[in-house]
């Protein structure tokens, strides 16, 4: 298994890790497979989406926020319920096919972390089969 760190820099926010993921299956020399990322965080997560026009991110984030606003009268005492919320809505992993020992995305996809309750330093495992 692989693994590397990202510093995310707001409290929301979807950094694209495609380049990160996908130098890492060039390096595994894994020709026909699965890559799996995950992320061990229950504030934070993982989705595939377009990674062409950026204000497909915003309008993500914007519409995440009105179906778990920030503050709903949670019980949670550390403040960060809807980080927990929208970690689950997300899920914590990704299956992505590997063909010809490239990541089979879509011309427009690409591997999104996303932060929920930044900013922090973040960890992403990568294994490659
Ligand atoms: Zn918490």
């Amino acid at each position: 298994m692989e693994s590397f760190n990202l510093r995310t820099s707001s409290r929301m926010e979807f950094v694209d890790i495609t380049p990160r993921v996908d130098a890492l299956v060039r390096k595994g020399g894994v020709s026909e497979g699965l890559c799996c990322v995950f992320v061990p965080h229950t504030t934070a997560g993982l989705t595939l989406n377009e990674n062409v026009d950026p204000s497909v991110r915003q309008d993500m984030l914007m519409e995440l926020n009105k179906v778990v606003p920030f503050d709903d009268g949670y019980s949670h005492s550390e403040g960060n319920s809807a980080a927990h919320l929208k970690s689950s809505l997300m899920g914590q992993s990704l299956v992505v096919p590997i063909n010809g020992g490239k990541l089979s995305l879509g011309s427009w996809q690409g591997i999104y972390f996303c932060e929920f309750d930044g900013p922090r330093l973040r960890r992403v495992y990568v294994t490659i089969k």
